[in-house]
């Protein structure tokens, strides 16, 4: 059986970035990046205010105050009438540009108007209040690479820097595929020995949150041909992701269905748990993954194994999730030899972080997911005593409290 580790560089070995496209700025939010960023602007592109005040020459103020002639206005969005002078001040409201010979602003609560003078009581440090040319971006910089991933804060320094439009890796289109005779669709009632499909819409969040277009194929019965025609059906598709039927059971078609649909399987088995049965291969110049059918284990194994090829045909350069080291609450076991990926809660204490199990960590307890900070990594035949140290992969923001 092959360790986590080993199946992901055989999967990631076979997925190459898809294509690019340029699309509306907008439409980039949560897509990568696929052309360097280097700014033809200058941002901002003339020193200006950061308060509602009195544009001034810090030189003129004094420890003991200073009176200056008030020589004009400035407001965002126009152009300081002329210079500033020896003894001289300027009304200015925040963003907008600083008369040439003015090297400082004052804020208008710390000074007081008299006649055509503005005093003001103590010295102002040369740069106060003032926002140097350039301070965000310099013409040249290299403000974000080919790679990284879109969000609000990006897509609004590619509005500063002109791009209406951006070029962005393709969206990989995701098929799901569930397969069972027990399984009820959304919408209709579950029948007598039928379950609600889970997987299905599970899996289809998860291609979302990857970035990911999924598809849906819908549920398969548990007969060959069946199955294979759906596979055959996912068409235009990036990648098919199915769930269920892959173990070892005499039902268990998925496998046989996807090598008669002309499918090269490169692994099956895993050696981790849940999800042991997990199986990945290549369909034309598609990427195929047979995921369990439990549906904690469909999720986690997509979590370590599809989450990272999506992101990659994507154009990403990076799909780790961030770890946290943590102590557990509680003693934690992972009887059996395979590698135990447990749902856990994150707790902040004075040692940093308290692990505790979210409950029964049964691979059919999809609450166990609900509830998950994270997923502890414990080693086979290991029995973590409460304090000893786990490794978690975050699957969501920190809980507030940290440290
Ligand atoms: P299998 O691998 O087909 O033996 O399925 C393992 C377990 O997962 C069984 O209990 C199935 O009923 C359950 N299961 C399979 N597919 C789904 C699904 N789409 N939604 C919910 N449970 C499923
Ligand atoms: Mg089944």
């Amino acid at each position: 059986m092959l360790t986590v580790e080993e199946a992901l560089t055989a999967i990631l070995s076979r997925v190459r970035p898809l294509g690019t496209e340029r699309v509306e700025l907008l439409a980039a939010l949560g897509r990568v990046l696929a052309e360097p960023i280097v700014s033809r602007r200058v941002i901002p592109p003339w020193p200006n205010s950061s308060m509602d005040g009195y544009a001034l020459r810090a030189e003129d103020t004094r420890a003991d105050g200073a009176g200056l002639r008030v020589v004009g206005r400035v407001t965002a969005g126009s152009l300081p009438p002329r210079a500033l002078g020896a003894g001289e001040a300027m009304r200015i409201f925040t963003g907008a540009p600083l008369p040439d010979g003015a090297d400082a602003v004052v804020p208008q609560e710390d000074v007081t108007l008299e006649g055509e003078c503005v005093r003001i009581p103590g010295r102002v440090a040369r740069g106060a209040c003032v926002r140097p040319i350039g301070e965000d971006v310099r013409a040249g910089d290299l403000v974000l690479e080919p790679g990284h991933g879109l969000g609000a804060a990006e897509i609004g320094l590619l509005g500063t820097l002109g791009y209406a439009r951006v070029a962005v890796g393709r969206r990989p289109r995701v098929a799901i595929l569930s397969t069972g005779d027990e399984l009820a669709e959304l919408g209709t009632e579950p029948g007598p020995g039928q379950i609600p499909n889970t997987n299905s819409y599970a899996l289809m969040a998860q291609v979302l949150e990857a970035g990911g277009e999924p598809v849906n194929l819908g549920v398969a019965p548990d007969r060959l041909e069946a199955i294979e025609a759906r596979v055959r059906a996912a068409g235009a598709a990036d990648v098919l992701v199915s769930s269920a039927g892959v173990s070892v059971g005499e039902l268990d078609l998925v496998r046989e269905a996807l090598t008669r649909a002309g499918a090269t399987l490169h692994l099956w088995q895993v050696s981790m748990r849940p999800g042991k049965p997990v199986t990945f291969g290549s369909l034309g110049g598609r990427l195929v993954f047979g995921l369990p059918g439990n549906p904690v284990s469909a999720m986690v194994t997509f979590e370590l194994f599809v989450r990272p090829a999506i992101m990659r045909l994507a154009g990403a350069r990076s799909f780790e999730r961030p770890r946290v080291r943590a102590h557990a609450l509680a003693p934690i076991a992972n009887p059996g030899t395979r590698r135990g990926y447990l749902r856990v809660t994150l707790h902040p204490d004075a040692g940093g972080w308290g692990a505790r199990l979210t409950g029964g960590q049964g691979s059919a307890i999809l609450r166990s997911m609900v509830a998950a900070d994270g997923l502890a990594v414990v080693p086979g035949d290991t029995r973590v005593p409460a304090g000893g140290e786990l490794e978690v992969i975050l699957l969501r923001p920190l809980p507030p409290g940290a440290r």
